[in-house]
């Protein structure tokens, strides 16, 4: 599968189009007079971001050990995944295999893509059956595979991942924006094996910056290119990229938040499988927890009239609320209410 020719996946129009290329950001100059952009002289946000997020992509690399040029950066990871099917996905002839259940945003920008979108169903435990990936993609070719490790909303992780990216040769999508929480590996170790594998990370989650919308793709650079080429030239604002690079200074601070949440996790688990209103509670690999209940209509509307929102619209899996990790206090209060129903 290493033999795969992105050129040959990449939507024609696409190949031919001229990036837009912002003078400024590329030229040599240390401290240029910018007479270019029709900005104006006064206030603190005045000038346009870099377009090529340069600052941003270098503190990455350092921190991930990756080449710069191997790292796109997005409004958010929904950006790049929506570029991402852009790039390759001819409208209204090409489709894209999710599994269901997963994250929607897949779905979501296939569509407005007029991208067919396969679904490939879990198993009880939340597992892809081999044979029934290997069977719908034999049958339908799609040109996007996109996997959610772990995944969104069941918590899981996806095993033996490399045998799907080894048997697909399209374009593979793992999203790992719960990577953080989880003890397995990312696929980023995987980028320069496999050209056809994207790997999106975001720093909304574990990072605790989701009002930023910053996300990350990390693939190899024809890919990467791919990406700059497509997308809007000043799609990551000034005040962004320079809050995650200050973020990216602080590590320490993330880190312990990091821990937090995770002791936070295992407090929320035992409690949670003492209760009488549970039949089980999914494993987590995530912030989150998929739980099953007894009767979740009655714990959602609880929910609601105690003023707490949760997450139910997973027609998939009727009987099950996802709620992710909150505070010490905000769990508490959760376990409280859950102990009275
Ligand atoms: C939350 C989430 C994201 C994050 O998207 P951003 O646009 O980066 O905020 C991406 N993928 C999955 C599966 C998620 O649950």
């Amino acid at each position: 599968m290493t033999t795969i020719n992105i050129q040959n996946l990449v939507r024609k129009n696409i190949l031919e189009l001229k990036p837009y290329i912002s003078f400024r950001d590329n030229s040599q100059f240390e401290n240029p007079l910018l007479m270019d952009a029709n900005e104006s002289p006064f206030g603190e946000f005045n000038r346009y971001p870099d377009s090529t997020h340069r600052n941003l992509r270098e503190k990455i690399s350092a921190f991930k050990n990756i080449s710069a040029n191997q790292i796109a950066i997005g409004n958010g990871s929904d950006e790049l995944i929506d570029l991402i099917i852009k790039i390759f996905c001819k409208p209204k002839k090409d489709s894209v295999l999710v599994t269901n259940p997963s994250f929607a945003m897949y779905g979501f920008y296939a569509s407005i893509n007029e991208n067919e979108v396969l679904q490939l169903n879990l198993n009880d435990n939340f597992e892809i059956v081999k044979e029934e990936f290997l069977n719908i993609i034999k049958e339908n070719q799609p040109k996007i595979l996109f996997l959610c490790s772990p995944n969104n909303p069941t918590g899981n992780s996806i095993d033996d991942i490399e045998f799907y990216i080894q048997n697909f040769d399209g374009i593979v999508v793992v999203d790992e924006a719960y990577i953080e929480f989880s003890e397995q590996k990312s696929c980023i170790e995987l980028i320069n094996e496999y050209p056809n594998l994207i790997v999106l990370q975001t720093f909304s989650k574990a990072w605790g910056l989701a009002g930023a919308r910053v996300g990350t793709a990390f693939s190899i650079e024809e890919i990467i290119n791919l990406i700059y080429t497509v997308k809007s030239p000043y799609n990551v604002n000034v005040l962004s990229q320079n809050l995650v690079l200050e973020k990216l200074n602080q590590v320490e601070n993330f880190q312990n938040n990091l821990n937090d949440i995770l002791k936070e996790r295992d407090w929320l688990k035992n409690q949670l499988e003492d209760l009488e209103c549970i039949s089980k509670v999914f494993p987590t690999d995530a912030n989150f927890f998929l739980i099953e209940f007894k009767n979740a209509e009655r714990v959602y509307s609880t929910f609601i009239e105690c003023e707490i929102l949760t997450s139910k619209r997973f027609p998939q899996i009727p009987n099950c609320i996802r709620i992710n990790v909150g505070s010490k206090k905000e769990n508490e209060k959760l376990i409280n209410i859950l102990k009275n129903i």
